[in-house]
């Protein structure tokens, strides 16, 4: 990130610690009962210092992986506001997952949200509400964010989250996105990232990230550093449903929470600065 060298002073004045982008920051956060949580970690963990993933080329300037929509169409998506682009995602039949559907999964939370999550795609329990993370999985996920003070339920800027996901449609039978799919999908997730303009993304999973960053390396290499997504800083973390099978990796994404919010953090006070 570009700190203008006043940014960089306040910052300091302020006590904020600013973050490395892509440094490894093993710095811990108090979990909401006080305990320090999560243990640093070791260098072959965190994977090489200075892999990098491809920097993410702006929002309105990004191909389709494959079978793209018109560009015309990806076009017009860019220019919606929010209720044409809630319009635009329940009429869609871009893809066969339309056949299927139940409903359309928007996505739920404060359109302008500090926060950002991105997960996969919506499962059966989604499918049938229309909203994002409901079950099991859901579950977990409001719990982490709950341990952070965020939450999806109504709330000031700061507080709420937005909560989207890479395919707005359920894949049946829970199978995985297939590449044609996210790429179908991926304007409405682009919008809607450059609608909410957060100060940090937190992807879930391998699809947000081969969404979102156009990496195809594992979770367990991307994750706890800091990436860019068309300028917005975004941290990489396990997808809830992962968590729920490998509850031993539940210190490490709390690792990454902590990571996230310090990025959050410090945005927002570089932003204030420069009001
Ligand atoms: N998993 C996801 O990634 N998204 C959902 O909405 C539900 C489960």
């Amino acid at each position: 990130m570009g700190w203008t060298e006043r940014q960089r002073a306040m910052l300091n004045e302020m006590g904020i610690r600013l973050f490395q982008p892509d440094s490894h920051l093993v710095d811990r956060c108090a979990t909401s009962d006080g305990k320090q949580d999560g243990s640093p970690l070791s260098p072959a963990e965190r994977g090489p210092a200075t892999r990098e993933t491809r920097p993410s080329p702006p929002l309105s300037a990004r191909p389709n992986a494959t079978s793209p929509r018109e560009a015309g169409d990806a076009q017009r998506i860019a220019t919606l506001d929010w209720p044409a682009l809630r319009e635009a995602v329940a009429s869609c039949r871009a893809c066969p997952l339309c056949e299927r559907r139940t409903k359309t999964v928007f996505g739920v939370g404060h359109e302008r949200a500090h926060w950002m999550i991105v997960g996969e795609a919506p499962g059966e329990q989604e499918d049938v509400r229309g909203e994002p993370f409901v079950g099991k999985a859901g579950q977990l996920l409001d719990n982490m964010l709950s341990a952070l003070g965020l939450t999806r339920g109504e709330a000031g800027p700061a507080a709420q989250v937005f909560i989207a996901n890479t395919l707005k449609c359920r894949p049946p039978g829970n199978r995985n996105p297939e590449p044609a799919e996210l790429a179908q999908c991926e304007p409405f997730l682009l919008r809607q990232v450059a609608l909410v303009q957060p100060k940090i993304i937190l992807a879930m999973g391998r699809f947000a990230v081969q969404s979102l960053l156009r990496s195809t390396e594992p979770v367990g290499r991307l994750r706890g550093r800091v990436h860019r997504f068309g300028g917005v800083p975004l941290v990489v973390t396990y997808h809830p449903a992962y968590l729920l099978r490998n509850p031993e990796d539940k210190a490490r994404a709390w690792e990454d929470l902590c990571l996230a919010r310090e990025v959050a953090v410090t945005q927002r006070a570089a932003e204030q600065i420069e009001a």
